[in-house]
């Protein structure tokens, strides 16, 4: 590869474990001159940028930095080949979830990733990241991905199953994107999000959505709590295929009333593989009665990163019931 054909690769720092050294409380992320050695080897195969964005343990990365970063990738578009975002594992799959929706029809490969040991670590898993993610990056395959452990999977099916194994996410219902063999990046081309027109950036989205896992025994006025506390949006986790339980319903207004008030409730099933279907059991379609909205086999971290996006445009809720019933950028199998 001769200098002219380098592509133009721009790396996104956002903190996390991959920039993070030893500090006094515990690893503390840096600025990406941690980084220089690898991004130095890097340099013989990519023309790199850096840009330090923040630098943040992802437990700190919040809906307001979801904008940061969104807003960063949309106004670098036109300048790289593609573009590369570290961040630390813990709330990954929601940022690149998140961003996804944001940065509707992306035009560019836009690939997060990061690693359970620190860059700067003789062992550590996050040379191998960082260069499946470059080859991404490079790919020219415009969409938002996430690399991982040499599997690169689209942001909104992503999710982190493991606290620290290499291993640590999975393209939850939705096959890899690509995958590093022994022959390079091999791409599954029906995989790769089709564009559905012009790149467009919007990044408003609503904090008023609660997640709720559903248990044995869960008092419903929980609900009316919601409502009183002026939430928007509820994912509520229920059990195998979308089952709640009815058996001693407590006074109260429950889900329905959460429904009448305006209330987008958005039913996902607690398992992490296969799809809820409230059709297939009574218990399932007495939550349909109460107006529910499917989230068939979304990941939380996607149904959860939608509803907020979807509230965030101030669709009505019916457009919302519609919105989850259509595909954005392959988050949901129809
Ligand atoms: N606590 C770290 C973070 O999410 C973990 C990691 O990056 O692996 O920022």
């Amino acid at each position: 590869m001769n200098h002219t054909d380098k592509k133009h690769i721009l790396l996104i720092t956002t903190g996390g474990t991959i920039a993070s050294v030893p500090g006094g409380e515990g690893l503390e992320p840096r600025r990406s001159d941690v980084m220089e050695r690898e991004l130095n080897q890097l340099r013989t195969y990519y023309d790199i940028t850096v840009q330090d964005l923040m630098c943040l343990d992802s437990s700190n990365i919040q809906p307001e930095e979801w904008v940061i970063i969104a807003r960063a990738v949309f106004d670098a578009r036109g300048c790289y080949d593609g573009i590369v975002i570290s961040h630390g594992t813990d709330t990954m799959a929601y940022t690149s979830s998140m961003v996804t929706f944001m940065l509707e029809n992306i035009d560019l490969p836009v690939v997060f990733t990061g690693s359970q040991l620190p860059l700067a670590d003789f062992l550590s898993d996050a040379p191998n990241n960082l260069r499946a993610a470059f080859a991404m990056a490079a790919a020219g395959a415009p969409g938002v991905f996430l690399a991982f452990d040499r599997k690169i999977m689209r942001g909104c099916r992503a999710v982190k199953v493991r606290a620290s194994g290499f291993n640590a996410f999975e393209s939850i219902n939705s096959q890899y994107v690509g995958i590093v063999t022994a022959l390079g990046l091999n791409l599954n081309r029906d995989m790769l999000p089709a564009p559905k027109g012009p790149a467009a950036l919007r990044t408003k989205a609503s904090n008023r959505v609660f997640l709720l896992r559903l248990t044995p025994g869960l008092d419903s006025a929980i609900f009316d709590t919601l409502v009183d506390m002026g939430y928007r949006g509820i994912v509520l986790e229920a059990f195998g295929l979308g089952g709640m339980n009815f058996l001693h319903d407590v006074p109260g207004h429950g889900i329905r009333g959460a429904v009448e008030n305006g209330v987008s409730v958005v039913v996902c099933s607690q398992c992490l593989y296969d799809s809820s279907n409230l059709n297939v059991y009574q218990v399932g379609k007495k939550l349909l009665d109460m107006g529910v909205i499917q989230g068939g086999d979304m990941t939380t971290e996607a149904a959860m990163t939608k509803l907020m996006w979807a509230l965030g445009q101030d669709y009505t809720q019916d457009e919302i019931r519609s919105l989850f019933a259509t595909s954005l950028a392959g988050e949901i199998t129809l």
